[in-house]
């Protein structure tokens, strides 16, 4: 039996994941939550995935001449889980309605915490989701810092980590949001609300992160300072970091930026040119004594995709080896091999 999948909110992330959904073996795309008839529906339509929308907005869909096939209520009467990809703080305001279904439900990273019983990242603390109702998959970059101080953790003690985080100023698709022409302290004061989510994840860690926006669209580009308790060379360092199953290595004379790796992820036919991993500068690796600094770019309208999906798998408890969910995972996106 197929698990039965539905999506709330069809934006950035809702379309991606309820795309990725459709690619499971073990899944089936029930449909998809639409608020407003606007554009971003189309796609939805075309690919033939079955449309719902809330009680108040089914006139405007009529007067669009978008058949939808019912409400939010009665998706959830169909799914064995939600994922809500709502704007961020709106997923709150359904989780009674969820509980009410007897749904499970994913929420997003701009929920906060407490929504949900476990924030998670599929290396982590997948065993810790099984057949929970609610559970949170962290943000874009905390997904991204959470990889790489995962797979460092597998390299020896990690006595401190210090991070800035330059953060993309918007989606591509948002047009009203900035900045054009500014670097703003996000905040100025450390630390920025990602070293909270990390522990949220990956328990007590010396961890101190600063962000700045910048107005790019593309991605994020994290640099991290890490320090272990005993001396490592740069090997050891990179045998950990590529043995992590998203998290991809490239060069700094072949790419030298972010545009240039969205742009060979649509060259190598990524949907959307979507970019899964960390895609990590194998240059910008620098190793002294007990230090190793980084940078890696986070594509933030997909990192967070393959970890929507392993949870949905951990929620319902049908796989409870993260490693197996991982591998069905990463083999039906495509994760590294694209590069
Ligand atoms: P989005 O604005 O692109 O998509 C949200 C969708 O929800 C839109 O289609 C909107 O019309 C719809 N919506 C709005 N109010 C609704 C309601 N009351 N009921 C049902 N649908 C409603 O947002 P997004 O970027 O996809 O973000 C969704 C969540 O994912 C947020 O929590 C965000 O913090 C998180 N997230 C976003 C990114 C990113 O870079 N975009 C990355 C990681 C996590």
């Amino acid at each position: 039996m197929k698990i039965k999948v539905g999506v709330n909110g069809y934006g950035t992330i809702g379309k991606r994941v309820a795309w990725a959904v459709m690619k499971q073996p073990d899944m089936e795309l029930v449909g998809v939550v639409k608020r407003k008839p606007n554009w971003e529906v189309l796609s939805a339509v075309k690919k033939g995935i079955p449309v719902y929308t809330l009680e108040e907005s089914v006139r405007d869909f009529e007067r669009r001449g978008i058949d939808i096939e019912g409400t939010l209520d009665e998706l959830l009467s169909k799914v064995d889980v939600i994922v809500d990809s709502t704007p961020g703080g709106v997923g709150k305001t359904y989780k009674e309605v969820y509980r009410k279904a007897e749904v499970k439900a994913i929420f997003q990273g701009g929920e906060k915490s407490d929504i949900a019983e476990v924030s998670f990242n599929s290396f982590v603390n997948y065993r810790e989701a099984l057949r929970k109702q609610f559970v949170r998959v962290v943000s874009c970059n905390t997904t991204g810092l959470v990889r790489i101080i995962h797979s460092l953790s597998e390299a020896g003690t990690i006595r401190k980590i210090r991070g800035v985080i330059v953060r993309r100023g918007a989606d591509p698709k948002e047009i009203k949001k900035g900045p054009i022409d500014a670097l703003i302290l996000n905040p100025a004061k450390p630390p920025s609300h990602h070293t909270i989510d990390v522990k949220k994840v990956m328990g007590e860690l010396d961890i101190i992160t600063y962000a700045v926006v910048a107005p790019t669209t593309l991605a994020h580009l994290h640099y991290l300072l890490v320090e272990f308790k005993e001396p490592k060379n740069r090997e050891e360092i990179l045998k950990h970091i590529s043995n992590n199953s998203r998290v991809v290595i490239v060069n700094g004379d072949l790419l030298k930026s972010t545009v240039e790796v969205r742009e060979l992820a649509k060259d190598m036919g990524r949907p959307n040119g979507d970019v899964y991993e960390n895609v990590i500068w194998e240059d910008s690796i620098w190793v002294n004594n007990k230090e190793v600094m980084l940078a890696y770019a986070v594509h933030q309208e997909a990192i967070v995709v393959p970890e929507n999906i392993d949870a949905i798998r951990a929620v319902t408890g049908v796989i409870e080896d993260p490693q197996e969910s991982i591998k069905i995972t990463n083999n039906t996106l495509g994760i590294k091999g694209w590069i």
